[in-house]
């Protein structure tokens, strides 16, 4: 009968990991003790069965707790009575972390179909457990009298259970029920209903394919029954939304498995208590009305995650529930903005009196080849941490400007906010500040350092630079893309960092994309990127991919109209004006982006000439790919010497004339993906013999492309390079605020090797 002294790494403390720990050791008759130390939890146990301890606290570890290191040593027993929680032997205030929003626990599902119990129906019950929590906490230390759950008084019941120490419901701040908490109502015209004959309108509204606009944790849905086209379609004009997928809400695990092919992971991801929304492959022949996601071949599920949703999943096997917004700004988050913003979409509200803190989308994971991958952090996952490799001065990373989010560091501790969304317009730049106010006022921290993108025009760019602080760090792009996935793969460089993104302000001034950096965490070199083309109409030529089209077809041939006139003849009027920038340059800057090389062949292929929304014609381009059935060897060459220079005109003229010779878009658009994968494992192959380099970081926006990205890892396999990827972090721009950071903790401590 040993004695194991325990030492656990990661975030661990503040996340109720010594209480876990206190009744692990109980449940398995051990003695002995644990403790908060400054190099992580210690622990030590003497009992028989302490090896299963060991494995549950292995396995089963507390849901908010992230375990990074575990280190066992066996010592000799030395007789302990009974387990202690030892007090801490610090003296730096400890880092409380802010509880995440949690979907509603079982025991309370239990309940509330419980005709005996008193929650009975009670659209927001919740427990210790499970609940609100992000969402409505104005400040801390977490108690109910700095939530917005502070204006509702506790009735007696629900303070016994609050003060019983027996009792699920113990401490649980958002405690509620029927007779003390938030109500239930829908306002419909001039009329209002309340709780049960609230919910029962709504639902019947929405089957007669009506748009409802429901209040939930962080914000405001949309929401209509995903079944019915006409009403899918109806939501779509009203919301200004034409094409762009929109995620579905379904009533339990088999429906999300009838109507997608879920992954083991992926599965895993669904019904964990983070509730996202989940990418994965749509399955043929469901009931799901077709409009749903029209440009590609899958679509993003979610499970009910608070009690409304599992009341209102009752008569549905299927919601559409799309974040309520107005274009390009922030989500609706209060009642009275709702009926104002949303009149015009909504036939109908479905509210309550609980206020919302924090605005808070659903968080979005998609199926990778690698794994299941994040693609927007929001509810469940923020405010999320991440560990630092030491202790450093408070660094603000305020990040790029589209799919913002900031990162705030705290001693070792690096907090990535939630996702704030495009920063194109005042009311999202305010959402951006006051969440920053947010997260600072809660962790207690006031920045020393500031870092932000070198993009003169990024109003997240002026604001940083317009801060007081000790220093300031200006941070290229592309540099911070890579530096995000050295951070997550705790790597210090040199590697490779393939950066396959639209748009970053690059040191030249162009518009940097498709680059190869060779990368230390504090400093890159640029060793290659996509040859230029003009950005013909800067904007314009991002909304309209057929003028990337036009731009690369007019690289092709020396600025000839030939080529452009056969493939574009719609567009016949403008392309002299084109041809005239392209000449001179006017208004057109120059970029190696590869989202814009995508658009172009999208464009040449004739799959989207016109977009409506960021990415659409790489998104079709790709789906499209994945019908195709032959692959074409197209030629991609290197044409730099001292720098690896990919020249897309070669590719970009046979795919044209292939066209025109009636080959099928299709294919050509497989064999596009095809062509480009290998352009980069050549990039990757001859940085590896210049440098000596074998390993290679993965990041940019357009790694997103599945076809893309998994013949390109089959590749780099292949041919033996060591990959490192994001996980946790997104490939698009949600993930230059880590970037930012770790760039900046790399030269405050120039640690790199
Ligand atoms: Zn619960
Ligand atoms: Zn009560
Ligand atoms: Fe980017």
């Amino acid at each position: 009968m040993g004695r194991f002294r325990i030492r656990v790494e990661g975030i661990v403390q503040g996340v109720g990991f010594r209480p876990f720990i206190h009744n692990l050791a109980l449940k398995y008759n051990l003695k002995g003790w644990v403790l908060n130390s400054p190099d992580g939890v210690l622990i030590e146990v003497e009992g028989e069965q302490a090896p299963c301890f060991l494995r549950e606290l292995k396995e089963d570890p507390p849901p908010l707790a992230v375990v990074e290191s575990l280190e066992v040593e066996e010592l000799e027993p030395v007789g302990y009575e009974g387990f202690q929680i030892r007090s801490s032997r610090t003296e730096e205030e400890p880092i409380t972390l802010i509880p995440p929003d949690v979907a509603t626990c079982d025991d309370c599902l239990r309940e509330m179909r419980d005709p005996s119990d008193r929650r009975y129906r009670y659209p927001f019950l919740n427990c210790t457990n499970c609940g609100p929590r992000f969402t409505i906490i104005e400040s801390l230390p977490y108690d109910r009298s700095r939530t917005s759950m502070k204006r509702f008084s506790m009735c007696p019941d629900c303070q016994r259970e609050y003060r019983d120490l027996n009792d699920r419901r113990y401490h649980a701040q958002p405690v509620a029920c029927p007779k003390c908490g938030p109500r239930l109502f829908l306002k419909e015209g001039e009329a209002t209903l309340f709780d049960e004959e609230a919910l029962k309108r709504a639902k019947s509204l929405m089957k007669e394919g009506k748009i409802l606009a429901i209040k939930g944790l962080g914000g405001f849905h949309l929401a209509c029954d995903a079944t019915q086209e006409a009403a899918v379609l109806e939501l779509r004009k009203r919301k200004g939304r034409p094409h762009k997928a929109l995620a579905i809400m379904v009533s339990d695990l088999e429906t999300a498995e009838r109507y997608s092919s879920l992954s083991p992971e992926g599965k895993k991801e669904l019904i964990s208590w983070r509730r996202p929304i989940v990418i994965s492959p749509k399955k043929e022949r469901t009931p799901l009305a077709p409009s749903l996601s029209p440009d590609n071949n899958r679509i993003g599920i979610m499970l009910p995650y608070t009690p409304l949703h599992h009341l209102l999943m009752e008569d549905f096997s299927a919601l559409v529930m799309t974040s309520a917004n107005e274009s390009g700004e922030p989500l609706v988050s209060s009642n009275e903005e709702a009926m104002e913003k949303l009149s015009g979409v909504a036939d109908a509200f479905l509210l309550n009196d609980r206020e919302i803190v924090q605005k808070l989308d659903d968080s979005v994971l998609a199926s990778f080849p690698q794994g299941i991958q994040v693609i927007r952090r929001a509810r469940g996952c923020a405010p999320s941490p991440f560990k630092l490799w030491g202790k450093f001065p408070s660094i603000l990373g305020v990040g790029a400007e589209m799919k913002n989010t900031f990162s705030l560091t705290k001693r070792d501790y690096l907090f990535l906010s939630h996702h704030i969304g495009d920063l194109e317009n005042w009311e999202s730049f305010e959402h951006f500040l006051s969440s920053l106010e947010h997260l600072k006022k809660l962790y207690r921290v006031e920045p020393e350092v500031i870092a932000y993108d070198l993009h003169p025009q990024y109003l997240v760019s002026q604001y940083a630079q317009s801060l007081d602080a000790e220093m300031k760090i200006p941070v290229q792009h592309h540099h911070a893309h890579i530096a995000s996935v050295l951070f997550e793969n705790r790597d210090f460089g040199p590697v490779i960092g393939v950066s396959c993104d639209g748009t970053g302000y690059g040191e030249d001034g162009a518009i940097w994309g498709m680059e190869f950096l060779l990368s230390r965490l504090n400093s890159f070199e640029r060793f290659g990127h996509l040859e230029y083309v003009p950005l013909l109409g800067g904007e314009e030529a991002i909304r309209k991919p057929w003028r990337m089209g036009v731009s690369h077809l007019l690289n092709c041939e020396g600025g000839s109209l030939a080529l452009p006139r056969k493939v574009f003849p719609a567009f016949e009027r403008e392309l002299e004006v084109l041809q005239s920038q392209w000449r001179k340059s006017f208004g057109s800057p120059l970029t190696s982006s590869a989202g814009r090389l995508f658009d172009a062949v999208s464009a040449i292929l004739g799959f989207s000439g016109e977009i409506t929304y960021e990415g659409q014609a790489a998104i079709i381009l790709e789906r499209e790919g994945e019908f195709g059935k032959n692959v074409f060897p197209l030629n991609f060459p290197n044409k730099g010497e001292e720098k690896f220079i990919l020249d897309p005109s070669p590719l970009i003229r046979e795919i044209a004339y292939r066209k025109l010779k009636g080959e099928d878009p299709r294919d050509l658009a497989l064999s596009f993906h095809e062509a480009f994968a290998r352009g980069i494992l050549e990039a990757c192959s001859w940085g590896r013999e210049r440098f000596g380099v074998r390993k290679v970081a993965l990041s940019g926006g357009v790694f997103q492309n599945l076809l893309l990205l998994s013949r390109l890892l089959e590749m780099l396999k292949e041919n033996e390079f060591e990959v490192l990827l994001p996980k946790n972090i997104p490939f698009n721009d949600g993930s230059i605020s880590v970037g930012q950071v770790a760039i900046s903790c790399a030269k405050l401590e120039e640690k790199c090797v």
